[in-house]
């Protein structure tokens, strides 16, 4: 742009001018603003805050709460400097409550202790914790009222914004008031058009944006903290709309492009049908009906298969990437680690050779000359690639991709859903995508998380399949379960003993199955007893799993690796330690391993105690219910839906004030006037996004 030009652009929209227009932004503090993603005054109207303090008042010491936050003013009792484990100044404090809190130092410097003399009078704010002695602060924020002086209180409540190393909150606070000094009238402001945004009563952008960043003296401060309030429910809507209307637009982009049409004779799903021991469900016909429709068009298909753990989404994998085989295409399926890549690529040999199809397998730990081998293989047009995501990394090309297929999609993300499909990229052409997950997500959520996708569903189970029957048990009768164990298998059957923790270490997690197997091993020196976890070498790993396949093994010890996709019909026991610690979907998904075969299956949730209220609540749902739906839809109940879509690994859900477990309620809404705009308005829709994504991802996107 000219310096013209963006005068001019700036003239119209205040909120494109940079960052350094505002009075007291230089180069320095500019570089930090854009480690936010923030470059000009617009971004950080959208700068959000995270929560709120309340220092508009003090509360008695008598009255303060653990857990809760809180203002005190008192004069210093006593001041003791210790070095027991480690430097600490501990200062007692006291008001006319006739209580004594104590606020607690780690970190400090001299000049920091010094001020600390009985007498003197402080204000501190910060999380009371139960103290040795009573309630305590650790490191409070904190101002000395000078003498004969009174304290001075905010009179609105204090955003706390995100921020980054080096730049405080003050200033940070300081650079948004200024930005928003130049927030223009409501109607230069507003994006959503009248004709969308009336009927659905949503207050004014510009009321909202200024509520959230200057909650008014009397504003209702139960609501603000719980993201209730209207102003933040606003906001709310206009990020998960924006949020849609970018899936929608990433949908599109896709669509733009043409794929081949696979249509073939059908000869090898024919052949692969009349193989099978089983005939497919109701539900896997309809499915592989609607796969097969799609991969027909010219356009890429853009399918979501969501099935319950056990539901039989593989042998649909399958099918579809034989009719790719029939047309004269590749296809590639992907999943998330090594262990279920390799399950898949043996599935696929078991179906496929016998069609004269030699599967190729392509992992991270393929190395060397198999390697190249393997890669050389694909570039020449192999027909079936089966690995893990080294499959997506550079390095790897395909003569003619037709399809990918990725497994467990909650692992991956949007984006490496793209690489692969741009890996397939032939001229204008792009590959047919089709993503299989396990994790059952209530119906809304799910038109929100996959919005880029069709969703196709596989809602039965697979006939003769016995239900598991769940108990949760105190770990103090370990021993109890381990004659348990002991029983199951002197009658031929198998079991699963699954060690968890919460810290997610791979090492301490192999430590616990290590110490699991010597102690089972020591118990139950009658049985065989395989141990897999993260750290053995691939070989060891494959070994003792085709052990315990084989039935050489009764009983497995491992670690959460097995958490997707194994398949060992026999085994019928299940024990989960520590279960406590696991959210819903994932205890469902170990459950998920047994129950596959006919013999009747149990599952033993072991957990320490206490108990948390939640950690209860969990267990109980785990022994009510085995339908992936309805625990789904618990599971967003009582933990929101952040953890149950995984978007911890794959940050694809992170949002700024939307919650989805609380702000469910607007997505229908969301959904209605995303299609209207993207359909009558698509500036608008456009512009929205560019004012919701922040500055330096529009950078790094242009
Ligand atoms: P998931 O959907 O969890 O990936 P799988 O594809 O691994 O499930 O299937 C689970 C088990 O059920 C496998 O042993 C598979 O061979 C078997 N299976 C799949 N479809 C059927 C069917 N229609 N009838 C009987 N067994 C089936
Ligand atoms: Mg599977």
């Amino acid at each position: 742009m000219s310096p013209s030009v963006r005068r001019a652009a700036v003239a119209a929209d205040p909120g494109a001018a940079p960052v350094t227009a505002l009075a007291g932004v230089g180069p320095s503090l500019a570089q930090s603003l854009h480690r936010l993603g923030l470059a000009c005054v617009q971004d950080l109207w959208f700068h959000l805050p995270l929560r709120y303090e309340d220092r508009t008042r003090i509360t008695p010491i008598r009255d303060l709460r653990v857990g809760e936050s809180a203002q005190v003013e008192g004069v210093v009792e006593a001041v003791e400097r210790g070095f027991r484990f480690r430097p600490q100044l501990r200062v007692a404090i006291g008001d006319d409550s006739q209580a004594t809190l104590a606020l607690r130092f780690f970190h400090f410097n001299r000049s920091q202790a010094e001020q600390f003399v009985p007498g003197a009078r402080f204000v501190c704010y910060g999380e009371i914790r139960h103290g040795m002695h009573g309630p305590e602060i650790v490191h409070p924020a904190y101002r000395r009222v000078p003498d004969g002086a009174s304290a001075l209180l905010e009179d609105r409540l204090t955003p706390i914004y995100p921020t980054t190393e080096g730049l405080g909150q003050k200033r940070l606070a300081g650079v948004v008031e200024r930005a928003l000094d130049r927030l223009p009238p409501q109607e230069a402001l507003e994006l959503i058009p009248d004709d969308l945004r009336e009927p659905l009563h949503l207050a004014s952008l510009r009321e909202a944006l200024l509520t959230v960043h200057r909650p008014a003296p009397d504003a209702d401060v139960r609501a603000l903290a719980l993201g209730q309030h209207p102003a933040q429910q606003r906001l709310a809507f206009e990020e998960l709309l924006t949020h849609h209307l970018g899936l929608k637009r990433l949908r599109a982009q896709v669509r733009r492009h043409r794929a081949a049409s696979l249509s073939g004779d059908g000869r090898l799903r024919s052949a692969l049908l009349a193989q099978l021991p089983f005939a497919l469900t109701a539900a896997q016909q309809r499915v592989v009906r609607e796969v097969e429709h799609d991969l027909a068009q010219s356009k890429p298909m853009l399918r979501l298969v969501q099935g319950d753990v056990g539901s039989g989404k593989t042998v649909v994998a399958a099918l579809a990437a034989l009719a790719a085989v029939e047309a004269g295409f590749q296809a590639a399926l992907v999943a998330p680690t090594e262990l279920l890549a390799e399950q898949h690529w043996r599935n696929f040999l078991k179906w496929m050779q016998p069609l004269g199809i030699e599967p190729t397998w392509l992992s991270g730990k393929v190395q060397g000359r198999a390697r190249e081998a393997a890669r050389a293989a694909v570039a020449a047009g192999a027909p079936v690639v089966i690995g893990t995501h080294a499959l997506i990394q550079d390095g790897v090309s395909f003569r003619r991709l037709g399809l990918a297929i990725i497994d467990e999609q909650h692992r991956f993300g949007v984006h490496q859903r793209l690489t692969l499909s741009e890996k397939g990229r032939d001229g204008d052409a792009v590959p047919h995508q089709l993503v299989l997950t396990a994790t059952p997500i209530p119906r809304t959520l799910a038109m929100t998380a996959y919005a880029d996708l069709d969703v196709s569903v596989i809602d039965e189970l697979p006939p003769g399949r016995t239900p598991i029957q769940t108990v949760a048990i105190s770990n103090a009768r370990r021993a109890e379960v381990i004659e348990r164990i002991r029983a199951a298998c002197s009658e031929g059957r198998q079991a699963y003993w699954v060690c968890t923790l919460i810290e997610e270490s791979e090492q301490l997690e192999a430590q616990a199955a290590e110490v699991a197997f010597a102690e089972l091993t020591a118990a139950l020196q009658e049985l065989r007893i395989g141990l897999v976890h993260g750290r053995l070498k691939p070989k060891e790993k494959q070994a003792t799993m085709a052990a315990f396949a084989a039935g050489e093994l009764s009983v497995l010890v491992a670690t959460t690796v097995i958490e997707v996709g194994v398949d060992v019909p026999n085994a019928s026991l299940m024990v989960v330690e520590n279960a406590e610690r696991l959210g819903l979907a994932q205890l469902h998904q170990l459950r998920g391993r047994v129950g596959r075969g006919s013999t009747a299956s149990s599952c033993v949730l072991l957990y320490q105690t206490p108990l948390s209220q939640m950690a209860r609540a969990r267990l109980e749902v785990m022994r009510e219910t085995s339908d992936g739906f309805r625990i789904a839809e618990k599971d967003l109940e009582l933990r929101g839906p952040g953890e149950m879509l995984g978007t911890r690994q794959t940050g694809q859900l992170q949002f700024r004030v939307a919650d989805l477990a609380r702000d469910a309620h607007l997505l229908p809404a969301v959904q209605r006037v995303g299609e209207a705009m993207l359909r009558d308005h698509p500036q608008s829709a456009q512009k929205l996004m560019a004012r919701w994504i922040g500055g330096s991802e529009r950078f790094a996107g242009a």
